[in-house]
């Protein structure tokens, strides 16, 4: 890549913002990744310094970092933070993950088809979910995967990624940016890209992981994957149809890809999973996992993992017809204006079962601002400081953490005191009398009556009553200590917020859901830990919490409480026309349309009621 415009890396430690960027990790294409601390939290992250300075690199690298706090998958390396820093430049913070490059893998040769099967589905629900936001990652390849303990895979760098945000790129050399797992048909410096381009780069990389092998050129024959293991061979069809020349011959989503993938390797894959279980349903019944519980679902404790399991047994339990027809018709017998025996009309054509998701973020944020001189008289404890006063933000505060806001307050930095020879009387405590100027006395008038018996006025010396006659008078500056105290104090403040969101409930009934939801997790969080930015509506509420905290201002303590009410949608034909229900919570509420009423009695009530207004009208006019 072209270097010209390199600018000198600036080395260890530095500081920005809320980070110490501790050690230079490696370099990538744009930045320089860096292992770096937040200060506060004391937690481990990686910061991505735009190295270059021209404006195809500058332009890319906001690119990614604004489509990256636009996006949100578990398959996608989340970004935590970015910005522009004065001294450092621009700058993309996104947790350590605890993971290696697919390149780096695939040195040591092919990987085992379970492994690349794993891969590739994660690979390809990261990509699908772009492509469902209209964005085109355009740059698949083993240097932007990373495999994490256990198979755990992210998409990284959406810097050349084709989304209606991105640059015009029309004036960069094409050939810079292709790659041997770049589409025949990949032009960057049209914005025109589609699944297609994604999909072959996908499949070359594919092939990599199961041949060990840089795939070929476009277009030329591809050598089988039965040389490697004849268990391979039914894949060779799949990859070949990926790797298609004609863009429209490929699959037309990664995941309908991955789908053939695992069919063709169906023997490969050890049957002992999950999958396994969806079989006993309907095949008219899903369950879907929700987001949240597939990215961190697994780590929480138990009370969240038996929320979920009650919930997918009451779905399996809903799945069942008989059991659907049961609840309806006792559903439908206990209102006098339902329709009756409703299980019984109702044909379900398709059922879905998840988890619905209500979050709240309290969050406590503390201010210190910078330190400034006090300066007073010496007191007796006071000794000149030798140890460096500490950071300001090492100072351990009187007040203990606690959900609450507090008052601006004064503490003195520890160490800061240094004592100093009051300048006013040179230590020596005592400065001369002020009223009598050091002469003890005080000239005072006083009336006399004259011989005459004229009055007048005469100057008698007196005493000092300041001094008492001693000339001298306690040092005014130093309140008659000989010394000078000077400290650094800082003021600091806490304040208590609590910040809201929840799973998008816009066309659901969000009303029963708010009262059916439960509690399902509390607990303290770190708000910049990356597996919390890996499902959308956290990722928001903590890019909302993190854009509050500032260069003064810092989130000392932030405690996640999520609550959850599982629902199960049902799309039924009733009458032959097609209606939506709903069934709520663990009571299985049962929330539909007007056509679950029974016409003829709402129509006799509401006949009775207006018959009843008339009978009342006409008594009082009457
Ligand atoms: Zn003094
Ligand atoms: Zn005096």
């Amino acid at each position: 890549m072209q270097a010209q415009d390199q600018q000198s890396i600036p080395s260890p430690p530095l500081e920005l913002r809320n980070y110490r960027l501790t050690e230079q990790l490696h370099q990538e294409e744009l930045a320089t990744v860096y292992r770096a601390t937040h200060l506060t939290l004391d937690r481990p992250v990686q910061m991505h310094l735009l190295r270059r300075h021209d404006w195809i690199s500058v332009s890319r690298f906001q690119l990614a970092a604004r489509l990256s706090a636009h996006v949100s998958h578990p398959n996608l390396v989340p970004v935590i933070d970015a910005g522009h820093d004065e001294k450092l430049g621009d700058y993309l913070v996104t947790p350590q993950l605890d993971a290696q490059l697919l390149s780096t893998l695939l040195a040591d040769g092919p990987l085992p088809a379970m492994l690349a099967i794993r891969i590739t589905t994660q690979v390809a629900a990261a990509l699908d979910y772009l492509h469902s936001q209209a964005v085109f990652h355009r740059d698949v390849q083993p240097a932007n995967i990373l495999v994490g303990a256990e198979g755990v895979t992210y998409l990284a760098n959406l810097s050349l990624a084709a989304s209606p945000d991105t640059p015009d790129l029309s004036s960069i050399d094409e050939a810079d940016y292709l790659t041997p797992y770049s589409a025949p048909e990949q032009k960057l410096a049209q914005g025109e890209a589609g699944t297609a381009l994604d999909i072959y780069s996908l499949g070359a990389v594919v092939y990599h992981m199961l041949s060990g092998e840089v795939p070929p050129t476009p277009g030329s024959d591809l050598p089988s994957l039965a040389r490697r293991d004849p268990g391979l061979a039914p894949a060779d069809r799949v990859v070949a149809r990926m790797l298609a020349p004609q863009p429209t011959m490929r699959f037309t989503s990664a995941g309908a890809a991955v789908a053939a993938l695992r069919q063709a390797l169906r023997d490969q894959i050890d049957h002992a999973t999950a999958d396994m279980e969806e079989s006993r349903w309907e095949a008219t019944a899903e369950w879907l996992d929700n987001p949240f519980e597939t990215a961190i679902g697994a780590t929480l404790d138990d009370r969240f993992r038996d929320f979920v399991g009650g919930s997918r047994a009451r779905a399996d339990e809903l799945h069942r017809r008989d059991v659907i027809r049961r609840l309806l018709n006792r559903w439908s017998q206990k209102g006098y204006f339902r329709r009756r025996a409703l299980g019984q009309l109702i044909i379900p054509e398709q059922i879905v079962s998840y988890n619905v998701y209500f979050y709240e973020l309290r969050t406590l944020y503390e201010q210190r601002l910078p330190p400034e001189t006090r300066v007073r008289p010496q007191a007796p404890t006071d000794r000149d400081d030798n140890p460096r006063p500490p950071d300001l933000w090492e100072v351990t505060l009187p007040v203990e953490l606690a959900f609450e806001s507090l008052e601006e307050r004064t503490e003195v930095l520890p160490n800061s005191i240094q004592v100093n020879n009051c300048p006013e009387c040179m230590g020596a405590k005592y400065v001369r009398c002020k009223d009598c100027k050091g002469s003890g006395l005080l000239e005072q008038e006083r009336k006399v009556s004259n011989p005459d018996r004229t009055t007048g006025k005469e100057s008698v010396p007196s005493i000092c009553p300041t001094c008492v006659g001693s000339s001298k008078q306690q040092c005014p500056q130093c309140k008659g200590t000989g010394g000078i105290a000077e400290e650094q104090v800082f003021r600091w403040s806490r304040r208590a917020k609590i910040f809201e969101n929840s799973d998008d409930i816009d066309d659901l009934p969000a009303l029963a859901l708010k009262k059916r939801r439960q509690p399902v997790f509390s607990g303290t969080i770190d708000p910049y830990e990356g597996r919390w930015h890996s499902v959308a509506p956290v990722a928001e509420l903590l890019r909302t919490v993190i854009q509050e905290a500032g260069k003064d201002t810092r989130i000392v303590a932030a405690e996640l409480n999520i609550e959850g009410v599982p629902i199960t949608e049902m799309d039924v034909l009733l009458d032959e026309k097609p209606h939506r229900l709903y069934i709520v919570g663990f009571d299985k509420e049962w929330i539909g349309d007007w056509s679950l009423l029974n016409s003829e009695r709402v129509i006799l009530a509401v006949i009775v009621v207006i018959l009843a207004l008339l009978f009342v009208l006409a008594l009082i006019l009457g």
